[in-house]
Order: structure tokens, then sequence, then C-alpha cells
């Protein structure tokens, strides 16, 4: 390490490191960037706030998706047009047309780097159906969700760790990345963390700064995600003054567990299971009589909002739905769906080789995210230029916004998009940045507004525990920024977190200290999701359509003759958002493949 100690700044102790490359964030995409950026000869140093194999990216479960063909037809384009589809063409059609091409190479890499796939009776990588993916352009379900059992993720994760060892990254494990160091032309330069484990505070000076910080779904008080997906590296983007992008399209995941919001996979329904409700109905065929349970998510999670509310829920206060899983017998239960199997037993003491699992829609992903092209840059659209970068930055995985999901993310194709623009980042980056070339030095003052805002969180002496406003932000999104949302509901959404927002002006930390104070951390988090959240609702209630995720009951229809463009949002340090939006790329990058234009979409 080439770590050099400076005079401390008040009570920190200031260490300066350089580097090529500092990728923030070490689940699947900043595992995917890491290693790849090493493979180029870049010296590169990986920080992230949880050990790298406890990243959410370990929980997947499902699927990669990739049009091998394995076990029945197949054809990229054939997934380039369902993600299209299941965008709701909010999707840049070349980004898509991107990722479903190099999804084959990218997945057989992964083969050939050691993901220890299921298999097939002849040896080849085992694929399950999954929502929205279908053959011959929407006609029947397609097997294209590459599978390591229900536990893809982690077969995936801990492969490009140890990937990442073999190409010697260097790993700042329990560092929390706290702010992007921008310098006055607006080039980002690097990165401020805290190092949890002796309150070091760490200056990293790198010729590129990769975001790979995930999701935010602890926004919202039900949600699969884990703890630790506060969208730190989002949030740290709005302090720089840079813009978010389609904050508005929240997914909704079909089979969170009742009660503990824990997900059991699509993959459940790909291997048959089915939802019924009260009546024993199994009613996703009223509401999309093709794909039925394995419609997109969206789809499926508003017509099981439906039949609740018009009083067909499960259970005493007609509130769930029914997964059945029963009839696919334990043999294949135990081989294909393990881990959901262990998770329904634990969280909703369900036996599933002899009873269904009560289910709800759960919020599971997020569309939105820092704006960049298909090489991973992030954008700064201009009014000249909706397409300028900001150089030295780039992000990836669920934290980016490319956009290939658009309005609606299909399933499998997070997983994708982590592996096939993590890689992309890294070809970018040796194409672009000179192993070792000089940088100059920070800016004289990098780190200074970082610190102001860290001591004034860890010095906040209010009477509100984070804990209390947390769950106040997670009740307002949970209530107002739902599967269905409607101007009035969403009006007062906003109202009540501009007063939540307020409230950090009365946040009380308990703990001074430097060394692991998780109240500190927690605190930190809770100051980034509230970025997250206030963006996600605005841009929600300025969207008077319906696509996608985005259900507004006001206004039902699709609406592309006004609305086919993306939201971008920007967020200054009093919660004030200001909008503005960008067009849709409606263009491929080859001949291979035609622009697919909008129609109704029906599964
Ligand atoms: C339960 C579950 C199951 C899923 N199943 C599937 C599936 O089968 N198929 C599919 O395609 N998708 C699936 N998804 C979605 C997909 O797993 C995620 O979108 C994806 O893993 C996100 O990966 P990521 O690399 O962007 O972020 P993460 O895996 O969330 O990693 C974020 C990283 O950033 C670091 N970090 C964050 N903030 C900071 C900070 N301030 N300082 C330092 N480090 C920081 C963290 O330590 C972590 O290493 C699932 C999601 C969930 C929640």
């Amino acid at each position: 390490m080439n770590a050099i100690s400076k005079p401390s700044r008040g009570a920190y102790r200031i260490v300066d490191h350089t580097y090529d490359v500092v990728v923030v964030g070490a689940g699947g995409a900043g595992l995917r960037a890491t290693f790849g950026m090493g493979a180029a000869g870049l010296k590169t140093a990986c920080i992230t706030k949880v050990f790298p194999t406890r990243s959410h990216t370990v929980a997947a479960q499902g699927g990669v998706g990739a049009a091998l063909g394995n076990m029945g037809e197949d054809d990229w384009r054939w997934h380039m047009y369902d993600t299209v589809k299941g965008s709701d063409w909010l999707g840049d059609q070349d980004a898509i047309e991107y990722m479903c091409r190099e999804a084959i190479p990218a997945v057989i890499e992964l083969e050939h780097y050691g993901v220890p796939f299921s298999r097939t009776e002849d040896g080849r990588i085992y694929q399950r159906p999954f929502g929205g993916h279908m053959q011959h352009y929407g006609k029947t379900p397609a097997m294209r969700a590459c599978a390591a059992a229900d536990r893809t993720g982690h077969a995936i994760l801990h492969t490009l760790y140890q990937q990442s060892l073999k190409h010697g990254c260097e790993f700042f494990v329990e560092y929390f990345a706290l702010d992007l160091i921008m310098d006055d032309e607006g080039v980002c330069r690097g990165v401020t963390a805290w190092c949890l484990e002796d309150g070091s505070i760490h200056r990293f000076r790198a010729q590129t700064v990769v975001m790979a910080t995930g999701g935010y779904g602890r926004a919202y008080l039900s949600c699969t995600s884990a703890h630790t997906c506060t969208g730190d590296g989002n949030a740290m983007v709005l302090r720089a003054g840079l813009p978010l992008q389609d904050q508005e399209f929240v997914q909704f995941h079909p089979t969170g567990i009742y009660g503990a919001g824990c997900l059991i996979t699509e993959g459940a329904r790909g291997e048959g299971g089915y939802l019924t409700n009260s009546e024993g109905e199994r009613f996703m065929e009223r509401y999309a009589p093709t794909a039925k349970d394995l419609a997109s998510r969206d789809v499926v999670s508003r017509a099981m909002s439906v039949e609740i509310r018009e009083g067909r829920g499960v259970g005493p206060h007609k509130d769930h739905i029914l997964l059945h899983l029963e009839h696919l017998g334990a043999e294949l239960l135990h081989e294909r769906l393990p881990g959901i199997s262990e998770t329904a037993k634990i969280f909703a003491g369900v036996d599933v080789t002899k009873e269904p699992i009560p289910i709800l829609p759960t919020v599971h992903y997020n569309m939105g995210g820092i704006p960049t092209n298909i090489h991973t840059e992030v954008l700064r659209p201009t009014k000249d230029n909706e397409d300028a970068v900001v150089p030295g930055l780039m992000a990836v995985g669920e934290a980016a916004c490319v956009s290939v999901h658009g309005a609606n993310r299909l399933g499998t194709n997070s997983l994708l998009d982590l592996v096939v623009f993590g890689r992309a980042a890294a070809h970018r980056a040796s194409e672009t940045i000179k192993p070792g070339a000089s940088q100059a030095p920070l800016p004289a003052n990098a780190g200074e507004r970082d610190l102001d805002r860290f001591d004034r969180i860890r010095h906040a002496k209010g009477g509100t525990p984070t804990a209390e406003l947390r769950v106040q932000m997670q009740r307002a999104m949970q209530t107002h920024a739902a599967v269905f949302r409607d101007s009035a509901s969403l009006k007062e959404g906003v109202e009540k977190m501009r007063k939540i927002w307020g409230g950090m002006g009365d946040l009380k930390v308990g703990d001074r200290g430097l060394i692991w104070n998780s109240d500190l951390m927690e605190a930190l988090e809770l100051d980034n999701l509230l970025g997250n959240a206030m963006t996600t609702i605005v841009s929600a209630d300025a969207r008077k359509e319906s696509r996608g995720a985005h259900a507004q009951e006001d206004f039902p229809e699709r609406d592309d003759e006004n609305w086919m463009k993306h939201t971008l949002a920007w967020c200054d340090g009093e919660g004030n958002v200001r909008l503005d939006y960008r067009g849709v790329k409606m263009r491929t990058l080859t001949n291979e493949v035609q622009v697919f234009p909008p129609k109704a979409r029906v599964y």
C-alpha cells in the first residue's frame, strides 16, 4: 500500500492514497469491475463498508439471464425485445442491445472463472423460465435464467471475489465512503472514506472512481434488500451537484414473505409455482392470459394488489396471497429451490412440500440511479448536450441507470447488468487511462466539505434518534410511493418527506466515538436514504402517466407523446428537488437488430 499519513485535521487522522482506479462497492458490479481493471494492469482499490461476500448480491437467488439456448430455442434478439417491452419502452435500446448480446460471452466467461452453475443432463448450464422472458418475440416462455440452484448470486459473488484476489486488487474492507472529491472543473478526482475499525479518514486519489454501491431498498418499510442497501453512492452523486435518473421507478417483487419481507425467488414460479386468492382461484389467468404467473413483476404485483383490494385476499385480515409449490414434489424442491424452502420454514413457518407460502408485493429493486452511457461513464446532461460525461467518474450495477431496465426490470436482468457493465467499465478504463499515469495533486481543500458534514452529523445533539426518523421516512414511502399511486397521495407524501427532511435538524447521535460507531454510520446512511427517497417521490409526483412500475391511478394510461423520456432529479442540501428530462435512446448499435417501436404491453 502507498498510504501517506497527513497531519491531522482537528480530531481526525487523515491518510492519503493514490490508485489508477478506485471502485466503491464490492457487490457483483463492483467486483466484476475491480478484477477487470486489475486484469488490465491498472492499480485498483476496492472500498466496501461490508466484507465483499456479504454484499447484497450474495442474496440473489433465481438466476442470470442469457440467451444461451441450452434448454430450448433462444436468441439474444428475443431477450432484447423482452427487455424493451419489460421496460415499458423507457429503456435505452442501444444499451439493451449491448446487454443482451454481451450476455452470452459474459455468462460463459463466468462459467470459466469458476461459477458452479447447476447442470443439464448433458453437462451444460441449467436454465429456467422467468417472468417476462419469452421465445419468438413474446410467444411462449423461454428457458433463459442461468441458475446455480436458488443461490446464483452467492455462487457469482464468491467467484468474482476470488478473481479479484487473483489479479492483485487491493481491498479496503469496512471502510465507509463519504463523498466524491470533485475539482473546480467538475472532474472527479477521488473519494473520501472513514475507516470503521480505527476511525481514520482516508482520501483516495484516482484517475477514475467507479460507483458500485447498490440500491436503496431501505428507504421503504418492507423490502427484500439487505440493511446495507442505503443508496450511499446515489447520495454522493447528488451532493456533487449531479442528477439521478428515473428515481420514480421502484420495483415491487410479487413474492416477498408476508410480514417478514424476505424474498421467494420468481424462479419458484419458473419451476411451476402459482398464486391463488381467498377463493382458491389462479387469478393471474385473468390478468395475463399468456404468461399467467410469469408475467412481468409490475403486472403480477398490481394484480395481487387488486385482488386484495377487492376483498379476495387471504387470512383473517384478507391482506395477502398464497404461493403454491407443494405440487412440485419434495425431490424437485430439494434440488432446485433448497434456499427458499429453508427461508419459508424460518420466516413463515411453512413446509413448502405440504402448504402454500403467504406472500405480498415487497420493494425489491431500484430501476433509477446514476445516469451513465453504455461505457458506464456518468452523465452530466446539459441543455446543449444531454450525453455530456463527468470526467473521472463511472457507475455500475443497481446504483447506475444505463438505462437497460427503464420503467420495470425483468428478473435475471440485474445480475446480468452487473457482469455486463462491470466488464464494460473495465474495458473502457483500459482504453482511456494509462497504468501509473501521473495525477495532479488533490485540490487544497479536498475532503473539507465532507468532514464538515461528517462532523455535523457526528455531533448532532437533537432529540430524535436515527431509528425514529428512519421509520417515519420508510412509512411515508411505503404509503405514498407504493404499487399504486395517485396525485393526492403523492402530494401528501412529498409534504411528509419535507417534514421528515427537516427532522434531520433535530437528529440525535448518542455516540461521538470514531471506532465502530454504528450509531453514526446509521445516521450517515439515513442522510443518504433521504436524498434517494426525496428524488423518488418528487419524480413520481411529476410523472402524469402510468408506465412500468409507476402506476398512477389518475393517469392510468401510458403517454408516449409526453412522457417517453427519462426524469433527471437534482437535490440540494435542503431537500429541494429540481427536475428535468432527457430523451430515450431509440437506436441500435449494429444492424443485427431493428429498434422496437412502442406498442401496448400485454402478457
Ligand atoms: C433477495 C434478492 C434476490 C435477488 N435475486 C436476483 C436474481 O435472481 N437475479 C437478478 O438478476 N437479480 C436479483 N436481485 C437483484 C440483484 O441481486 C441486485 O440488484 C444486485 O445484486 C445489486 O448488485 P450491486 O453490485 O449493484 O450492489 P450490492 O450487491 O448491493 O453491493 C453494494 C456494495 O457497495 C458497498 N457500499 C455501499 N455503500 C457504501 C459506502 N458508503 N462505502 C463503502 N462501500 C459501500 C457495499 O459494501 C457493497 O459491497 C435480487 C435482489 C435481492 C435483494
